[in-house]
Order: structure tokens, then C-alpha cells, then sequence
């Protein structure tokens, strides 16, 4: 059906942005078989690593060792007295909680933790689950799989990640390029003749260990995130993997390489795992992994904003590059709608707007309610400025670019169909 006038124009695009299933790419959330690997629930919400970070801004008075000596549910309290009830809570963390407890239906006005902790107690995981898949419109999540992690590992041999598909899996190996003096011994341990030097067959065997894991979990990419100053090609070992091992694995296995490029670890190591920050990053870097590697596909972000445009350029130069999400220190409504304006302008539809990152459940209902709303509020701008110019849209063309937005983007990019798809 045709859309006649501006108003209407806008309302559709608002409510086909609301309504549309999402592929969430990237996440580090688990299926229940996955056990206690799944986060859910208001302390976790509570003591997710942004507001840890947040916290301590306002009690400069409080020994970091106070707080890490703390039970979760200390924690939380804490947290929710500094951030909430002492202060407003406007920041995009906080209000990512706000927005996730007006959802679930609970009482704002009492602002009272421990009714809501009531509130969570009366779910099982799995009932759980499909609340916030149903809550937030996403129809499946990539989780991030670490071979590496002996605790996912024994996961897997127990027969997680086998029944329920709208868990998708990502096979993420952080290890093998940024530390592999410790992973070198973990691939000994899982039986793979490699050495510390690179000498003998420690090639064929790194490639070996992925092509296992491939075989063993079918991911649907390889992922790693990189530091900041992330450098292609290069005489190192981080070097030797890529050219060596992943690339010829990714071509042949015909699934994509995921690069998130620009953390910087650790620039406050009194916060533990809030401690990272970021930094601008080499674009040359990345032009050429993807122009000299042309029957590569790469799925890449970036965390400075200052690296978006000219990522995005050159994803216009490389169709194998998609870029997708704002990651991160990005995810800030400001900033996605600067990025997001931006990528359409230049890239059209061929690319992924957002991805959650989520590591907890419940987040899937903020990140993706205020990410749907920028989009949304984007997309009328571009497509009214169609209109005001005589073009003139049928609203299954509108349903069309947005399903490839929020997943359709993806999976075509990967040439397979959503397994989630109807
Ligand atoms: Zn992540």
C-alpha cells in the first residue's frame, strides 16, 4: 500500500521500527542449557561493569577494595543508593535500568530494591528468557563462545548450545591473538602440538584447533576484539595467526571474520573488569586486512568515535566489510544517532545499525527500546526527505529496508537464510 502523506509516512516508520524482529550479532548472553554462564535479574542489572565505573565517580571517599570485598547484593545496594536515590539517574546506564523495570511492569515511585528482587524471584530461567525476547522484539542473539574458557568448555561437553535456536553461536578467540603465551598451553592441554615459537606444526595445529571448534559449535563468525593500536599486516605473532591461521580457515570454512577494534585494557586496573577504556585506532589497518583479503568476509567495529567516518568510507570501498553496531563507550543516544545518520547517508542499507552487546538478559529490553527510537527517529528524517522530494514509498518497501536493518542486513551478508525467519 502506498503511503499518501508525511504523518502517516512517520507513524508507519515508527511503528515497523518497533515491531520488527531483531538479529542481535553480537551479545554475551547464553541459553539456559549454558546454566549459570546466563545473567539475569536486578543485582546483576545493578553491577553491570558501566555503573561499577559510574559509582566510584561519586564516592571518591570509597577504598576500591571495600567494594570488591562485597557480596553482589552489597554491591547492588550500593550502587542503587549512589546512582538512583542520591543522584538522578540520566546517565545511559542507569537509565537503561530505569527503562528495563518500567517494562517489566514494576513500581518506579518506590523506588524500594528489595520489592523488586521479589519480583525476579519468580521466574525460571527459562520462563524468563522468552519474557525479555518477548518484551524486546529480538528473535535471536549470537552468543560470544570461548573456547578458551574451561568453564564454557566443559559447558559444551555437557551438550549446551543444542536446543534452542534462537541462541546462535560465535566462536571469539581473544586468546590466541592478544595472549598467546597462556594460550599456546591451552591448546597443548585440548591435545594440539603447538609451541610457544611457532616452530614445528603449530600452524597446521592453530588452524586445526579452529576448524574443530568450527565443527563443534557452527558459529556463525570468527570474533576478536583488538587494542587500540591494532596493527595490519605485522612481523608478530598476532600477525602470524591472522594471515596463517584465521583467514585461510574463515575462507574456507565461508564464515566471517569479526574485528572489534580499539579497546585499551586495563587503564585502571583498581576497577578490575570496568577498567578499560578506549582509543583511536589506524583505519589503514583495516583497509588493507579487508581489501587484500577480498574472498574474506569481516563483520567490524570500532570504539572511537573518531574512526567512524572513515570506517565507514571504507566499507563503501569494500564490499566485504560490514559494519555494524556502536559499541560500547558508542552506546549513548547521542552518538548512535550520530553514527547511525552518518552510515546511512554513506553506506544506504548494507549495514547493521546495532547490536546489544548485552551481558545481561534483561538489557535486551533498554538497549534495544532506545536504539529502536533513534533509528526510528533517523529513518523518518531520510525517508521523509524522500518523500518532500516526490519519491513516493509503498509501505512493504519500508518493512523491507528495516527488516534488513535490524537482521536482514546480516544474514544476507553471511548468504544464509535466519534460521529464525518464518
Ligand atoms: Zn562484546
Amino acid at each position: 500500500m502506498a503511503i499518501r502523506t508525511e504523518e502517516q509516512l512517520s507513524a508507519f516508520i515508527q511503528e515497523t521500527v518497533r515491531s520488527t524482529p531483531v538479529t542481535d550479532i553480537h551479545t554475551h548472553l547464553f541459553a539456559e542449557s549454558f546454566g549459570d554462564l546466563l545473567l539475569w535479574g536486578i543485582d546483576e542489572l545493578l553491577t553491570y561493569h558501566y555503573l561499577i565505573a559510574e559509582m566510584f565517580r561519586f564516592r571518591p571517599d570509597l577504598p576500591y577494595e571495600t567494594f570488591w570485598s562485597m557480596t553482589k547484593q552489597q554491591q547492588a545496594d550500593l550502587i542503587w543508593q549512589t546512582l538512583f536515590i542520591e543522584n538522578s539517574p540520566y546517565s545511559e546506564a542507569c537509565r537503561g535500568v530505569v527503562t528495563v523495570l518500567s517494562r517489566l511492569g514494576l513500581d518506579l515511585s518506590t523506588r524500594d530494591l528489595n520489592e523488586y528482587r521479589k519480583y525476579f524471584e519468580q521466574f525460571s530461567s527459562s520462563e524468563y528468557i522468552d519474557r525479555i525476547l518477548s518484551l524486546s522484539g529480538v528473535r535471536s542473539v549470537a552468543m560470544t563462545n570461548d573456547p578458551f574458557d574451561a568453564y564454557e568448555r566443559a559447558r559444551w561437553e555437557e551438550g549446551a548450545g543444542q536446543n534452542d535456536s534462537r541462541f546462535l553461536t560465535a566462536l571469539r578467540i581473544d586468546p590466541l591473538l592478544n595472549g598467546w603465551d597462556q594460550a599456546y598451553l591451552t591448546l597443548q592441554q585440548q591435545g594440539y602440538q603447538v609451541a610457544q615459537d611457532f616452530s614445528g606444526d603449530t600452524i597446521q595445529e592453530v588452524r586445526r584447533f579452529l576448524q574443530d571448534w568450527i565443527g563443534r559449535i557452527d558459529p556463525l563468525y570468527m570474533a576478536v576484539s583488538l587494542p587500540d593500536d591494532f596493527a595490519y599486516p605485522e612481523a608478530s605473532v598476532r600477525g602470524r595467526v591472522i594471515d596463517e591461521c584465521i583467514l585461510p580457515v574463515a575462507r574456507e570454512a565461508g564464515i566471517p571474520f569479526a574485528l572489534m577494534i580499539g579497546v585499551k585494557r586495563q587503564v585502571n586496573p583498581s576497577l578490575k573488569y570496568a577498567g578499560d577504556s578506549l582509543g583511536r585506532s589506524d583505519i589503514g589497518a583495516v583497509e588493507r586486512i579487508v581489501s587484500r583479503n577480498q574472498d574474506v568476509k569481516f563483520l567490524i567495529t570500532m570504539l572511537s568515535r573518531e574512526n567512524q567516518h572513515e570506517l565507514a568510507v571504507t566499507a563503501r570501498k569494500n564490499r566485504n566489510l560490514l559494519v555494524f553496531g556502536c559499541w560500547w563507550f558508542l552506546n549513548n543516544p547521542s552518538l548512535i544517532e550520530e553514527m547511525t545518520r552518518m552510515r546511512l547517508e554513506l553506506l544506504g542499507g548494507s549495514v547493521i545499525p546495532q547490536h546489544s552487546d548485552c551481558r545481561i538478559l534483561d538489557q535486551l529490553i533498554y538497549k534495544w527500546d532506545h536504539s529502536r527510537e533513534i533509528i526510528a527517529k533517523v529513518l523518518c528524517d531520510k525517508y521523509g526527505d524522500l518523500f518532500r522530494a516526490g519519491w513516493r514509498l509503498e509501505e512493504e518497501e519500508i518493512q523491507r529496508d528495516i527488516a534488513g536493518l535490524l537482521g536482514g542486513a546480516f544474514w544476507n551478508f553471511l548468504g544464509k537464510p535466519d534460521p529464525a525467519a518464518v
